[in-house]
């Protein structure tokens, strides 16, 4: 206030405002101002700007929003930051996912179709799965008795553990320049997000392999379920987001996808010789490499740690990572079809 105060004073006498002080007091001047205009008319901001909440990358230099009114920083959406990539890659995730769902519901069960009806169909020797057109009659691969309708919660359980994610992590890319305690919200959500798309993941592969064998199948989902829900526990503690843990945030969901290898090994000796167990295997393998990857590239932060400034926009390590997100989530889903195709057509 006094420093605004003399400035006024001073602009009035012309001698003092050609003198060597009054033009290092204006000079001085010219941060407030542009401070007071970047909260009433947001701009993008660099790295060193920062409050420290919102320093995460210190290889991504600039095109920062910080501390923007919530509208504002909602349409932010509709603009370009280094955060928009972010946004809309799991933005799209979660419509597909969404119309992924959608169709997966209007297929009927093998069980009550009919020949205006589509649903899982299994040829005889179990070779391949796939969703038959509404107005084809299948004649070749209906059984004579069929068999007892198989329950798909546990597709939907993926289905709604992916889409959960996906939203979660948009929005989180988009709201949390908002404020601190915005950013505190929307990174648990994020964390809770990732859990849950690690432990639905576990469901439709669990529950259609050992269908027929209660006790692993309970002990492997509540197994899982109790990890996933652990790791959301620890998500809460406020250090979990700074960029110290970042290696430690890998590690956790890493090792929590990793323990996927224990159902699919004993699903591998249990029915190896089944051509639905060696494809879901197989798209579970491409699945752990997408996300194997995804968390390489989160946690070392390639390319942008190599040239600092050279990805702010397009192309570092959070964007690829979102994509490999994605593309595991969707392979995961094709293997889910074979699973429920396969229980489908032959129940327990
Ligand atoms: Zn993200």
């Amino acid at each position: 206030m006094c420093y605004t105060a003399s400035l006024t004073m001073a602009s009035s006498t012309v001698k003092l405002e050609n003198s060597p002080a009054m033009q290092f007091l204006i000079s001085s001047r010219e941060p407030l101002t542009k401070t007071h205009n970047s909260i009433s008319s947001p701009e993008l901001t660099d790295y060193d700007s920062l409050p420290e909440f919102l320093k995460h990358n210190e290889f991504i230099l600039s095109y920062y929003r910080s501390e923007w009114p919530l509208r504002k920083t909602i349409l932010s959406i509709f603009s370009l930051h280094n955060e928009t990539v972010n946004v809309w890659t799991h933005l799209i995730g979660f419509i597909i996912f969404f119309l992924l769902s959608l169709y997966a519901a209007s297929i009927s069960p093998l069980g009550t179709t009919n020949s205006s009806s589509t649903h899982f169909a299994a040829s005889n020797s179990s070779t391949y799965y796939s969703f038959v057109p509404a107005n084809r009659t299948v004649i070749e691969t209906e059984p004579e008795t069929l068999p007892p309708a198989i329950t798909r919660w546990p597709f939907y359980v993926y289905l709604a553990g992916a889409m959960f994610c996906l939203l979660m992590s948009s929005a989180c890319h988009l709201l949390s320049c908002h404020s601190a305690r915005t950013c505190y919200l929307m990174f648990r959500l994020d964390y809770a997000g990732i859990s849950a798309l690690i432990v639905s993941s576990f469901y439709p592969l669990v529950y259609y392999s050992f269908t027929c064998n209660p006790f692993f199948r309970q002990l492997y989902l509540s197994s899982i379920t109790v990890f996933g829900s652990a790791a959301v526990a620890v998500s809460l503690v406020p250090v979990f987001d700074t960029p110290q843990f970042r290696p430690f945030r890998a590690v956790l969901f890493a090792c929590m996808g990793a323990s996927g290898v224990v159902p699919i090994g004993h699903k591998m000796m249990a029915f190896g010789h089944r051509p639905e167990a060696v494809l879901t295997t197989g798209y579970e393998a491409v699945m752990l490499t997408f996300y194997g990857i995804g968390v390489m590239v989160y946690a070392t932060r390639v390319p942008e740690r190599w040239l600092p400034g050279k990805f702010d926009l397009a192309g570092h390590s959070h964007q690829l990572f979102h994509v490999l997100v994605v593309a595991g989530a969707y392979t995961h889903y094709l293997a889910s079809l074979v699973y429920l195709g396969w229980r489908e057509a032959e129940g327990c």
